[in-house]
Parts: structure tokens; sequence; C-alpha cells
């Protein structure tokens, strides 16, 4: 009998994440049911850039990156942005941020980035194939590009020797040869940098909605309601919501940028910040690209979906639920213009998701402390649609139970201390 078998689980969130526990909780036997306030994969899950970072170890904090930070904060159209209104709470969050800017430091994060992230490519593949959306995900390689050829320094720079040392197979293509590989590209871009392996889908939201049907072939249930509180009880635990409580052995808090609203009555208060990212979506762009595009000056992707040509990007901190500030994505459809003068921007739709982010660009994922049986998996930051199925099966295999060939320790929820002094800037 697996160790599931007879026992309830309830995970929060049908983001990405939250539906990949569910696949892998109900894999092992567990009676599942995800409850979220909206549909699988409408929150952050719906518009990000698409890629599956198999070679993704370079952590957001890196060695210098704070003498950069107020040359990006001064430029109004820059890509990091930080709302005055979450400024208070936003300094503790970016003191974290700095701590975890070391080198010795940063080479571990990039250890346990390889090691949650690298598998996802024949995750994916599996899951959309078992989902009936095999064509959703697609081989394909990521193509850096910069203005100024020092940007992408392959031989010298610590990012590229993250990359190199981990796996990543790494081409350079210096003017014209950059124009053979991506042609519609403008020529102010003077280098390019190839990276792979690794894949993209062709529609995130299509993606997670799909894993959420698949979940429900499976046996489970997703319920829309709205999570007010998590009891534990001994060995249960009860889940209030707006239409009710529920009882379960075993909860998944994968509630995303929100998690913080869930975990802090529990005790843990988590240095969660939502990095708000912005998308442009054109229907009829006029253009094809040949990979997914990584701009590293202005620090944007753009990748060739079907609902159109993608553009996406922006940092900007600040609180979840806080409007929109359109502005962003208008860079991005000036930004887009600049780098394919072709693009036709004509049909273009705009979004604003905001992902779920720790200082140390690593997720929490493991038993909550002091509750044995409620498990906490957020805080992906840039790279929850790449984590997500690893992610279940980290919390799923630790629920019932099983050895665990990964050291857990970078992911550890409470490592920044249990009683951090962030507060809830969801
Ligand atoms: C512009 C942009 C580009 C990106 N590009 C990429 C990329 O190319 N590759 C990649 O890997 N990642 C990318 N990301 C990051 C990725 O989108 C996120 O990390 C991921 O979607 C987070 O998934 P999640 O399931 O944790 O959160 P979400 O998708 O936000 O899901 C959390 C869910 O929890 C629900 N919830 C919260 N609180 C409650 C409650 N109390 N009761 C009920 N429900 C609740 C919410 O409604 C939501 O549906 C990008 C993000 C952005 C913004």
């Amino acid at each position: 009998m697996s160790e599931g078998q007879g026992r309830r689980a309830i995970v929060v969130g049908a983001g990405i994440v939250g539906v990949c526990c569910g696949i892998e909780l109900r894999r092992r036997g567990f009676d599942v049911t995800v409850i979220d306030r909206v549909q699988p994969g409408e929150s952050c899950s719906f518009g990000n850039a698409g890629i599956l970072a198999a070679q993704a170890v370079v952590p957001v904090p890196m060695p210098g990156i704070m003498w950069q930070a107020p040359r990006m904060l001064l430029d109004p159209e820059g890509p990091l942005v930080v709302r005055l209104g979450s400024l208070g709470k936003t300094i503790p969050w970016l003191w974290k941020f700095y701590q975890s800017t070391g080198v010795e430091k940063v080479m571990r994060t990039a250890d346990a980035m390889k090691a949650l992230y690298g598998t996802t490519v024949e995750l994916h593949e599996g899951l959309a194939r078992e989902a009936g959306v095999p064509d959703l995900v697609q081989t394909s390689r990521y193509l850096y590009i910069c203005r100024d050829p020092r940007n992408a320094d392959t031989e010298n720079s610590l990012t590229w020797r993250l990359r190199r040392e981990r796996g990543g197979e790494i081409e350079v293509f210096d003017g014209p040869a950059l124009r053979e590989v991506e042609p519609e590209l403008s020529p102010i871009y003077k280098r390019g940098v190839r990276l792979g392996p690794m894949a993209k889908t062709l529609n995130p939201f299509r993606l997670t909605s799909s894993y959420g049907g698949l979940l429900r072939r499976q046996g489970g249930t997703i319920l829309t309601a709205e999570v007010k509180a998590i009891r534990p009880d001994g060995a249960r635990v009860h889940v209030d919501t707006n239409a009710g409580s529920h009882q379960a052995d075993v909860a998944v808090i994968a509630a995303g940028a929100w998690s913080l609203k869930l975990l802090q009555p529990l005790g843990l208060n988590l240095p969660l910040i939502a990095e708000r990212g912005y998308h442009m979506t054109f229907a009829n762009p006029g253009v094809a690209l040949k990979h997914v595009i990584s701009e590293i000056e202005r620090q944007f992707a753009v990748s060739n979906m079907e609902m159109g040509l993608r553009i996406a990007g922006t940092e900007e901190l600040g609180h979840a639920d806080d409007p929109p500030s359109w502005r962003r994505a208008e860079v991005l459809k000036r930004l887009g213009k600049e780098i394919f003068p072709n693009l036709n921007v004509g049909e273009g739709t705009r979004w604003m998701g905001p992902r779920p982010g720790t200082p140390d660009s690593l997720p929490a994922i493991g038993p909550l402390p002091g509750h044995p049986n409620i498990y906490v998996a957020c805080g992906h930051g840039h790279l929850g649609l790449t984590g997500g199925p690893n992610t279940g099966r980290i919390v799923a295999g630790l629920a019932a139970g099983e050895r665990l060939n990964l050291n857990l320790a970078p992911y550890a929820p409470d490592r920044f201390g249990a009683a951090s002094e962030t507060r809830n800037v969801a």
C-alpha cells in the first residue's frame, strides 16, 4: 500500500507549484484537494515567459549587484523599481538580499538551483504527455544578447563560470554571426551567447490548467474558495475557507506571493516579497524567433508563444495586490521595438503578475517548523514554472515518508530565522 493511501492532503494554491504538488501527492495515494480562489494558473503562473530553465544556476543576488542597483533605481524605465508605498517592508528584504551576494554563498545557491531545476525539461515533458498536451513543451535554446560585448564576458565573469561549471553548453556569436543565428535582431546588438539545453512552453497558462485537468482525471479535486486560516490540531490540520472548513492529514501552502498571510499566523515570517513582473503579448508580431531571447542590459525575455510574441520582464518590488503600473508594460513594448525593428506592436495585450520572491533566489520547500504535517512550497521567484514539477515531487515524497536523494537544507523554510523581522508584504 502506498504511504498516502487513506490520508487526505489539502494544497492551498492552484498555480504551477500547487498543481504539481497535488499531482505528485495523488500519485502517492493521497486523497487530494487543491483549493484556490481562482482557476488553476490564473495568477502568477498565467503570464510568465514560459522558459523551462534547466540551466538556471545564477541567483539574482550576485556579487556587485548592490552597486548597480542605485543606477537601475534612478532610471524610471530601468528593470528594477521599488514601489514607495512598500519601502518600509522592502528594506529588510533588500538587506537579506545583500547578505546573499557573497561568492561562497552564490556558489552554494548555484548548486541548489541546479539540483532543483536541472531536470525540469524531462519532468515537464512527462507531465505534458500525461496531461494530453505534449506539443506545449518544446526543446529550445536561450540566446543572451547585449549591445556591449563586455556585458557577456563568457571567459572571465562569475555568471558564465557558474553556468559552464554546471553543465551549460555555451556558444558565442559576435557581430554579423549573431544576425545569422537570429536574423530579426537589430544591429545595435553586438554579441549573443547561446545557452542550452533547455525548453520552453508555448503557453504557461494552458500548461498549468492542463496539469489541473490531469489532477482531476487522477481523482483529485480542485475547489474554488479563499483559505482564511490553517489550524494545526495534533495529527490533523483544519483548513478554514470562506465556504466552510476542511480537515486533512497533510496541508501544503503553495499560495505564491500570498503565502505569508497563511505562514505568519503559524509562526514563520519568511522574507517573501512580491517581485511584480509585466508582459506584453503581440498577436501578430510579424517576426518569428529561432530562440528564446534574454536581453542582458535591460533584463527582459522574449519568446514565441501560441498567442503571439511575448516580451516579459521588470522587477517591481511591492505588494502583490497593488494596482499594476502599466507604464512598465509600455516600456517593454518600446524595448521590443528596439530589439526587433520589424515587430508589429499593433495588437498587444498586457499583464502583471507577482513573483513570490525570497532574498536568496531559492524557494522555501519543506515542513513548517513545529508543524511536521504542514509543508511550505513557495518563493520560486523568477523560476516557478521551471521548479514546479520537482517541488511537487519533493513535497509529496516528504509527506509520504520517502527517503529523498537531495540535500533540502538550502530550501529550508526557516533558513532566514523563524522570526525574521520582515513583515507581510504580499
Ligand atoms: C514577467 C514574468 C516572467 C516569468 N518568466 C518565467 C519563466 O520564463 N520561467 C519560470 O520558470 N518562471 C517564470 N516566472 C516566474 C513564475 O511565473 C512564478 O514563479 C510562478 O508562476 C509561481 O507559481 P506559484 O504556483 O508559486 O504562484 P501562483 O501562480 O501565483 O499561484 C498561487 C495561487 O495561490 C492562490 N492563493 C493565494 N492565497 C490564497 C488563499 N488564501 N486562498 C486560496 N487561494 C490562494 C492564488 O490565487 C494563486 O492562484 C515569471 C514571472 C513573471 C512575473
